[in-house]
């Protein structure tokens, strides 16, 4: 068990906390988001929708002795309501690691109140929770992971993985829960590389992979408690990517290889961040190179966000009351 001090000073690094680095508790209000209207997103149609900002990485950052990785969200100007329900992006660029007997990563720590989605491209992920779920994410595997009602968790360098060394690219994604779902029962969904959802785009322009909504008639395997997409799609030199969502669900792609021209008006390198603004709908991105991206996109929540760490509720109250009950012990037992 940890104390309540190694938790604030192991899992709060930098990045994991919204907007605040002393951990001291933030409160967002956000706005009320008006309905969205019709689920499905078409590829094509609808205006054009503005580029808010292209962003640049921030400096990387190791969370526990594992992971080395951009916290995207900690710089974008209001990013709780601009990218609502995404809380978190920590994205770990390719990165080669020498083999090694040592076991690198995050020891047991929790979560309340959202979900932690993990996609792998390279290397390999071992993780275990305090349900007795676990398993390995491998290239191409994504782990959606429920933390609802409060579960503990490990994620370590595979070891396998870890003693032959190699590239390793990763990101995880903290994706909001609605009040409603906040407590639900924790939830584990290994979602395979050979079960995402799987698109050709046009003119041999390249791939897309559904990992969660839909794009052009193909839904991604993850089950969401909101309406979102997340897509990892791979460009040709030359290739067109395109992406209609109503206005008001936000969007951002992570331009993880390749030089991208946006919108027709700017562009974007390697590890480079989009957001879009909520005026319009289409979205066409013509790869310059080879490029691959990572599209995220949601109707948001519309409800308070209260952050402390790896909690986040809609009140002081909430989070008072997680504090409380890990300390007590009821999130359940993990060994490291
Ligand atoms: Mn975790």
């Amino acid at each position: 068990m940890l104390t309540r001090r190694q938790l604030l000073s192991a899992l709060a690094p930098v990045g994991v906390l919204v907007g605040t680095r002393s951990g001291t508790m933030l409160d967002t209000t956000t706005m009320a988001s008006s309905q969205a209207t019709g689920g499905g997103a078409a590829v094509q149609g609808g205006s054009r929708r503005e580029i808010a900002g292209i962003y640049q990485p921030p400096a990387l950052h190791w969370v526990g002795d594992g992971f080395r990785v951009a916290g995207y969200f900690s710089i974008i100007p209001d990013a709780v309501r601009r990218l609502d329900p995404f809380l978190l992006l920590d994205y770990h660029p390719s990165h080669v690691y020498a083999p090694s007997t040592r076991r690198r990563g995050v020891g047991v720590h929790p979560h309340r109140g959202f979900e932690t989605v993990t996609i792998a491209w390279q290397g390999s992920v071992a993780h275990h929770d305090s349900t007795g779920a676990g398993g390995l994410i491998g290239p191409g595997d994504v782990q959606w992971m429920t933390a609802g009602a409060g579960i503990l968790h490990k994620e370590y360098h595979a070891e396998s993985f870890a003693q032959q060394g190699g590239p390793f690219q990763m990101a995880q994604l903290w994706v909001n829960l609605p009040r409603a779902h906040k407590m639900t029962a924790p939830r584990y969904q290994p979602l395979t590389a050979d079960g995402m959802g799987q698109v050709s785009l046009a003119s041999g322009s390249g791939t897309v992979r559904i990992i969660a909504g839909e794009y052009a008639g193909v839904r991604g395997p993850a089950k969401t408690f909101t309406p979102m997409q997340i897509l990892d799609a791979r460009l040709t030199a030359g290739g067109l990517f395109e992406l209609s969502v109503p206005a008001q669900h936000n969007v951002a792609v992570l331009v993880m290889a390749g030089q991208v021209r946006v919108q027709d008006a700017a562009s974007a390198g390697a590890n480079d961040f989009v957001l879009f603004e909520n005026r319009g709908e289409h979205i066409a991105i013509t790869a310059q190179s080879e490029a691959q991206l990572l599209v995220l996109a949601g109707e948001p929540i519309g409800e308070p966000v209260v952050q402390y760490g790896p909690f986040v509720m809609n009140s002081r109250q909430e989070i008072a009351q997680a504090v409380a009950d890990f300390n007590r012990g009821s999130f359940g037992y993990l060994a490291d």
